[in-house]
């Protein structure tokens, strides 16, 4: 393609307007992520599957929820896999998976969504849509799909994504599961968390959710877990907790 897939002004204006986590970044960060959301579109197809129509404005609201996370990151992240599937409610799974004795397993959903090892990432749309107002929905399904798609690019998701250099993997792995396995003592103590109790479900769970946390209720994951925070922040080269901040303070 010789011209660039240029996001009309409006419509860009309406996809950032339903999504108010995004009021942190600086019109610097807005106009880069911008740029990011027209690469990754061309990158990628976003098809509706089982009679869903994708339209312009939500191709855009799925692509700027999946381009935060890479805001400061290569967008090589994402590559390995080109399809985006959006449905038009929660889906059932037809994959199937045989175990080491042989005895083949049934995912029976159903999904909001799923992100496959090389392949494609599927989303329910009105979870999407719920996900888009964090202050109502407590959850963020874009971006907890693509936090399992970093994760997974060295394989099965299991909560340690390919480090840099800069973060020393032990470290991740002894402040995360720590964090994880706290998380899971107070939800086995029937506790009430701020953050989603299926964050306790697995490791993989676990970076998913907090992934969603960091950036949409960044000052939350400061509070609960100030250890996973700083080292997200690094993994992600980004402060939204201190973008917030200093938003409040004017
Ligand atoms: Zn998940």
């Amino acid at each position: 393609m010789l011209q660039r897939a240029a996001i009309p002004d409006a419509l860009w204006r309406e996809a950032v307007a339903l999504l108010p986590f995004l009021a942190i970044l600086t019109d610097e960060e807005l106009a880069r992520l911008r740029s990011k959301v027209v690469l990754f579109l061309e990158a990628k197809a976003i098809v509706g599957a089982r009679g869903h129509d994708v339209t312009p404005l939500q191709r855009v609201i799925i692509a700027i929820q999946a381009c935060v996370l890479v805001l400061n990151l290569d967008l090589a992240y994402y590559d390995g896999f080109e399809n985006i599937i959006v449905y038009p409610d929660e889906f059932v799974p037809g994959w199937e998976w045989e175990d080491e004795a042989g005895v083949v397993h049934r995912n029976d959903g159903p999904l909001a969504g799923e992100a496959m090892p090389g392949g494609p990432v599927a989303l329910s749309w009105p979870d999407v849509e719920a996900g888009g107002d964090w202050e109502n929905s407590g959850m963020n399904l874009v971006i907890h799909e693509f936090a399992h798609k970093i994760d997974m690019r060295d394989g099965e998701a299991n909560g340690c994504p390919p480090l840099p250099a800069v973060i020393s993997a032990d470290f991740w792995k002894r402040t995360l599961t720590a964090a994880y396995d706290a998380f899971c003592a107070r939800i086995d103590r029937g506790e009430d968390t701020e953050i989603d109790p299926y964050a306790a479900e697995n490791p993989a769970e676990f970076f998913a959710v907090l992934s969603e946390v960091f950036f949409a209720d960044p000052e939350l994951l400061v509070h609960e877990f100030p250890d996973v925070y700083a080292q997200l922040a690094m993994f992600y080269r980004q402060d939204p907790a201190l973008r917030a901040a200093s938003l409040r303070a004017g």
